[in-house]
């Protein structure tokens, strides 16, 4: 193998223990040990995200219990204990590293039990918290093997927008950051060890990438360093045919294209998310998904190409729990406006439409909700709506609880014919109903609305009539 600057991003799984880390750094290290520069991205120890929201919330409803300080303390000190406890002042000096940010933490809980008003901002400056602790540690466990390291914090390295809890990277000023900082320090063979989910604002605010951006903030860096890969170490083998606790004969796929990985993570497959891909793909940077328990398995690499399947069909997958949400009436047909309404009520209520579909005779259009938003978009739409119920062009807003998507996504199903024949036999030798039925114009999925009680079969009946649990 050439030698290349490769970007490894860890989740919190894959740091959730002192044995974990250690693990973590051991991949590190073997990769650099092959003559590769490796900079190394962290999320914070798994759940430990969770708590320092929780513990924000608690806060500003005006209570602030020091004890959740010392758990946070304790859970990563133990780390520290196991990792570096022989060797007395690398240990004393990471753990001085966690208390300043604990105190930092505990101080801005404490600020907010005083004034009880959660902002974004303040959000984002407690949320941030797990992965400033859990980068030393990471560092620490390298250094402890033998390769130096430094933790890195990447409000240092990323520059983003001001939305707080959903910041957007600013590349050119992350481009001029990265190589001031990483480029030296990779340079000198050393591991940069960079916090995930974290960036700071122009003026140097702290801000987060949103739930689960240690991804994104990989492919930031990858993207910013024009690293020649980005791995996703995570706690499954890469991406499957299908979830394969609902299909026995499920397989990992050696490649997907990024246009695949964007539509498997928009219907619930455990893939990137289709955000922390773009920088990746705007430069061309393959991106690995690995299994950090599993380190030997070639996992999933995601790329232009994509290596694509003659069968057309690569992945089934679902989302359950959803709402179909139908509007109805013989009087709807050709009366403009009643599409752009619903929508507009939709996007008022900030919902996220996971599908569409509308009948060619205008008399339903549907759309899926998750569980969540589908309540108050169907009171929204029942106001919104009240003078075309009156009238009578509408005659029912519906919302059909226990449904679920299914979708078959690959790019050569575009042009290919027979592909949706295929699903729909499929689906009707195992008595399966369909619902309701979308393809996008991309052609690069077929989704369909089932009963949940139906979500099983139909994947299974797809995954089947394609033969995904065969190599191609
Ligand atoms: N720690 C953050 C979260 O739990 C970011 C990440 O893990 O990707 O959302
Ligand atoms: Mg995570």
């Amino acid at each position: 193998m050439n030698s290349m600057l490769i970007v490894m991003k860890f989740g919190g799984t894959s740091v959730g223990s002192a044995e974990r880390i250690m693990q973590a750094g051991q991949l590190a290290v073997d990769t650099a040990a092959k003559g590769h520069q490796v900079v190394v991205v962290t999320s914070a120890m798994s759940k430990v995200t969770d708590v320092l929201i929780g513990a924000a919330r608690l806060a500003s409803t005006g209570q602030w219990d020091p004890a959740l300080r010392q758990e946070l303390f304790e859970r990563h000190k133990a780390v520290a204990d196991a990792i570096v406890g022989n060797d007395a002042a690398r240990h004393e000096a990471v753990l001085d590293v966690l208390r300043q940010r604990l105190d930092r933490f505990e101080k801005l809980c404490y600020g907010l039990s005083m004034v009880h008003e959660l902002t974004p901002r303040l959000l984002d400056a407690i949320s941030g918290t797990g992965e400033m602790l859990s980068a030393p540690l990471v560092a620490a466990a390298i250094a402890s093997l033998g390769r130096a390291s430094q933790a890195v914090d990447a409000t240092e390295v990323i520059v983003a927008t001001g939305q707080y809890g959903g910041a957007e990277p600013l590349m050119d000023e992350t481009r001029a950051k990265a190589a001031a900082l990483l480029r030296p320090m990779i340079a000198l063979g050393e591991i940069p060890v960079v916090t995930g989910f974290i960036a700071a604002t122009t003026d140097g605010v702290l801000t987060t990438l949103g739930r689960g951006g240690s991804d994104y903030s990989a492919s930031i860096v990858g993207a910013a360093l024009d690293a020649d890969e980005v791995w996703i170490w995570t706690d499954v083998d890469g991406v499957m045919t299908a979830n394969p606790s609902e299909v026995p004969g499920a397989r990992t796929l050696s490649e997907i294209s990024y246009s695949e990985a964007s539509e498997l993570a928009y219907y619930g497959a455990k893939v990137l998310h289709y955000k922390t891909i773009l920088p990746a793909f705007r430069q061309r940077i393959p991106v690995r998904i690995l299994n950090s328990f599993n380190p030997g398995h070639p996992g999933t690499r995601v790329t232009v190409e994509g290596h694509p399947s003659a069968q057309g069909v690569k992945a089934v997958t679902s989302i359950r729990g959803v709402i179909l949400v139908a509007i109805s009436g013989t009087g709807m047909q050709g009366i403009p406006g009643i599409v752009a309404k619903t929508f507009d009520v939709v996007a008022a209520q900030q919902a996220n439409v996971l599908m569409i579909s509308q009948a060619s005779s205008e008399n339903n259009i549907c759309f899926v909700l998750s569980a969540a938003e589908a309540p108050r978009v169907v009171a929204a739409l029942r106001t919104a709506l009240e003078l075309e119920l009156m009238r009578g062009h509408i005659e029912e807003i519906t919302a059909e609880q226990q449904v679920a998507i299914v979708a078959a996504v690959g790019d050569r199903m575009r042009g290919a014919p027979g592909i949706a024949a295929t699903v729909f036999s499929a689906l009707g030798a195992a008595g399966v109903n369909v619902i309701a039925i979308s393809q996008g114009s991309s052609e690069r999925n077929i989704s369909l609305v089932v009963t949940e009680h139906d979500a099983a079969d139909a994947v299974r009946a797809i995954h089947g009539a394609f033969q995904l649990d065969q190599t191609s």
